[in-house]
C-alpha cells in the first residue's frame, strides 16, 4: 500500500477523512465529536490512538468541532495555519500539540509531502490541500490526493493545485434550485452559502471540473453535500456527462448520511 484513502464522512454536517502510508495515519479534518470519530475510525479498522497527526482546513465546526475531545490524546499533531490555531484555539480548554504552518508552503510529515493553499470561503485563513507520497521512480511512483471543499467559487491557484492529482475531494454542496426553495434559511444565509466566499453548488463544481479535466485524474469525489438543499439525485443529474463509461477517472459520491468510499493509491 502506498496510500489508502478513506472518507469516514462528509456534508455540511460534519467532515473527516483518513489518510494511511506506510509509515503514518492522518486525519483531514475533524469535524465530528472525538467520539464519533472513534467510532468511525474503529468501523474503518483504525483506532483513534493511531493517529498521528489532523490537518485542519478551517475553523468551522463542521471541520473542526472534534479537537475539543482529544485531549485525552495529546500526542496527535494538529496542523494549521496561524488564523485557524488561534480560531479554534479560543474555544479549548486544553493545548493541543499545534503544529503552525504558513498558507501555501510546502513541507513534509513523515512520509508524505504537504502543500496548503487558500481557498475563498467565509473563515478566518481556509486553505485546501495537496497531499502526496512517493518518490516519483518505479519503485514508489508518486501518488497525490487534493482537499477542495468549502469554497466560493475556484480561482487559477485552486485550478492550479488540483490538476495533477490522482484523486480530487470536490465540494458540491448544494443544488441551486433546492437552496432556493429551503425554508430553514432565511434569505441572507442563502446568499452567503450561494455567495465569492460560500460553497460550491453542484453547478459550479461541474463547471469547474468541465474546465480542468485533467489526464491526471484516477478519481474524483464529490462531498461536502449539504443535507438540506442537496440530494444524490440532483448530484447524480448535475454530473452525468462525468458518470459515463470510458472517462480516465471515476467519480463517486460521498451522501450526507453515511461513510465515502475508499481509495487505493498503489
Ligand atoms: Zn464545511
Ligand atoms: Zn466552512
Amino acid at each position: 500500500m502506498a496510500m489508502r484513502l478513506t472518507i469516514l464522512g462528509s456534508s455540511s454536517s460534519g467532515n473527516c477523512a483518513l489518510l494511511c502510508t506506510d509509515s503514518c495515519k492522518v486525519l483531514i479534518d475533524a469535524g465530528f465529536s472525538a467520539k464519533r470519530i472513534a467510532e468511525m475510525l474503529g468501523a474503518a479498522g483504525h483506532g483513534l490512538d493511531q493517529i498521528d497527526a489532523i490537518f485542519l482546513t478551517h475553523e468551522h465546526g463542521d471541520h473542526c468541532t472534534g479537537i475539543s475531545g482529544l485531549a485525552r490524546w495529546p500526542g496527535i499533531k494538529i496542523f494549521a495555519n496561524r488564523g485557524t490555531a488561534e480560531s479554534v484555539q479560543r474555544s479549548l480548554r486544553h493545548r493541543p500539540d499545534w503544529q503552525l504552518f504558513e498558507t501555501g508552503s510546502r513541507f513534509r510529515f513523515r512520509d508524505l509531502e504537504v502543500e496548503s493553499f487558500s481557498i475563498p470561503h467565509d473563515a478566518i485563513e481556509p486553505v485546501g490541500y495537496v497531499l502526496a507520497h512517493g518518490d516519483g521512480d518505479l519503485l514508489s511512483p508518486r501518488r497525490s490526493v487534493a482537499f477542495v471543499t468549502d469554497l466560493g467559487y475556484a480561482p487559477e491557484l485552486v485550478r492550479q493545485r488540483i490538476r495533477d492529482v490522482d484523486v480530487l475531494v470536490l465540494e458540491a454542496n448544494h443544488d441551486l434550485a433546492l437552496l432556493q426553495r429551503d425554508t430553514k434559511r432565511p434569505w441572507s444565509v442563502k446568499q452567503r452559502i450561494s455567495g465569492r466566499h460560500g460553497h460550491l453548488s453542484n453547478e459550479a463544481a461541474r463547471d469547474l471540473m468541465a474546465s480542468v479535466e485533467s489526464p491526471a485524474w484516477r478519481h474524483v469525489c464529490l462531498a461536502h453535500l449539504s443535507r438540506d438543499c442537496n440530494s444524490l439525485s440532483a448530484v447524480e443529474a448535475a454530473f452525468a456527462r462525468f458518470m459515463q463509461p470510458g472517462l480516465g477517472f471515476a467519480l463517486s459520491i460521498v451522501p450526507p448520511d453515511s461513510g465515502g468510499p475508499i481509495f487505493d493509491l498503489s
